[in-house]
């Protein structure tokens, strides 16, 4: 192997959606250039021109600009080098390592029931052709490839993957009407983008025996191959629909964190020893490609959560709240002035315990409800006469009390309900129903301090003076 730095590029196909197994081969192929402190860049083959329409290709960029796996240099697009795929073929042709291939449509499909019959793979009369007998039809060109002999794959996860040549047909480079085919394309891209590790899927080692084949009729060197397994569903099938999400904004819109998904796609066929959760800097420091296992990872939403958890715990809270203010905004919840801050201020109370961003939405309505709040029937039975006179209470000595922290409310309430006499119980489930209006809420020092002094007070006097 040589000691040039690093390239590594993800190649998606713009298709419409942006699958997690291309974010995942995004990941390892940036985790990669930075563990080794090369590049990593972003080649958007858009040769299928049907497909690859402007919005198919924003999602590929909005996907990576998500995940934060954006590219170090600007986007190369393979449809707008078709010259360079037709150069390259022309210099194949050249050196003698491809051919125009003048077979007939009816002609190729005879050598195909006879290949097939014969049980080898398709060769075409023109292979070996003078060009001066060349007749004055369309033609493909295909691929010189060595009949014989084995074309070896060292794939750094896979290991050695053995290919027999004659196994491999002369494939083609460009069609009739002069488009370079896919492989071709890859090649030529590779190799003029300095690409020196091809991290993908592997969906495409066979590819890379074909690539190969093109590499050497070229004279160039192939790169370091590592073929990464599938993503399979949590019950061990490839994934699909019925697995639920499957494309990166779908993550996105169940609530997950991009620092999450980072951290549970790193894990889905790599792995530090026994470590679950891993900064990006500790996944730079550590990843290595070799370390890639070769069996198919699963899915697993419980792990997911637990990372999205945690990361949820760990984000500034400003961030948090500008998404949950994005979220409620979908739910068509009125947003008001000074919301963003007071999400702010609420969101540590209340994250604890949500797995995703949507959960920490449901979690803050409660502090966003205006007053005054709607009494639910079960809020208007706790509020007996008795629990009334004894809030009247309750609220003079919040309005006596100077610091407004969790501690500091916690004991007031101790206090307070030992000098009435009763247990918190008496008092947590009324209270509760009056400052959050029956919505989920934290306990009872948490909730007050969410909603702040003012707010706290002015709940409690709404419900006093209901039907008071
Ligand atoms: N465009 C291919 C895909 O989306 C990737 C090709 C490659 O990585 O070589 O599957």
């Amino acid at each position: 192997m040589s000691d040039k730095p690093v390239v590594t590029r993800i190649a998606p196909s713009p298709t419409g959606a942006m699958h997690i197994g291309t974010a995942r081969t995004a990941l390892f192929n940036w985790l990669y250039a930075r563990h080794t402190g090369g590049k990593y860049l972003l080649r958007v083959e858009d040769t299928d021109r049907e497909r690859s329409t402007q919005a198919a290709v924003q999602v590929i960029f909005d996907g990576l600009a998500w995940l934060g796996l954006e590219a170090d240099e600007a986007p190369v697009f393979q449809a707008s080098r078709a010259d360079r795929h037709a150069a390259a073929v022309a210099e194949m042709l050249t050196r003698g390592s491809a051919y125009r291939d003048y077979m007939t449509p009816d002609e190729l499909e005879a050598e195909r029931t006879a290949a097939r019959a014969e049980g080898r793979v398709v060769r075409s009369p023109w292979r070996d052709a003078s060009p001066n007998d060349a007749p004055d039809r369309p033609f493909v060109v295909r691929l010189k490839a060595p009949l014989e002999g084995e074309t070896l794959i060292g794939d750094q996860v896979k290991g050695a993957v053995t290919f027999q040549n004659k196994d491999l047909d002369d494939l083609i480079l460009l069609r009739t009407d002069g488009t370079p085919t896919y492989n071709l394309a890859v090649v030529v891209d590779d190799h003029e983008m300095g690409v020196t590790h091809v991290i993908r899927g592997d969906d495409h080692l066979n590819n890379a025996a074909r690539q190969t084949l093109i590499y050497q009729g070229l004279g160039w060197t192939p790169p370091v191959w590592a073929h990464l397994p599938l993503i399979h569903g949590p019950d061990g099938t490839k994934l699909s629909k019925r697995h639920g999400a499957q494309a990166v904004s779908e993550f996105a819109d169940m609530g997950y964190l991009p620092e999450a998904m980072r951290n549970y796609l790193a894990k889905l066929g790599w792995g530090h020893g026994d470590d679950e959760i891993f900064s990006d800097e500790q996944a730079v420091a550590w990843f290595d490609i070799k370390d890639v296992v070769g069996a198919p990872a699963r899915l697993d939403w419980d792990k997911l959560n637990h990372l999205n958890n945690h990361y949820i715990r760990l984000a500034e809270p400003a961030r948090l709240a500008a998404l949950v203010a994005a979220i409620l905004k979908s739910r068509d919840w009125p947003l008001h002035d000074g919301d963003l801050a007071r999400l702010a201020h609420v969101i540590p109370f209340v994250r604890d315990g949500a797995k995703t961003t949507l959960e920490l939405a449901d979690a803050v309505v409660f502090a966003l409800k205006r007053r005054p709040l709607a009494m639910t029937d079960k809020g208007k039975e706790l509020l007996t006469e008795e629990t009334r006179e004894r809030f009247a209470r309750l609220r003079a000595a919040y309005a006596g009390q100077g610091a407004w922290d969790v501690p500091s409310l916690e004991a007031l309430n101790r206090s307070f309900a030992e000098s009435e006499g009763v247990g918190l119980g008496k008092i947590g489930p009324a209270l509760r129903q009056v400052l959050s209006g029956g919505s989920p809420a934290p306990d009872l020092a948490g909730a007050l301090v969410s909603l702040g002094k003012d707010e706290s007070l002015g709940r409690l006097d709404d419900a006093l003076s209901l039907g008071g």
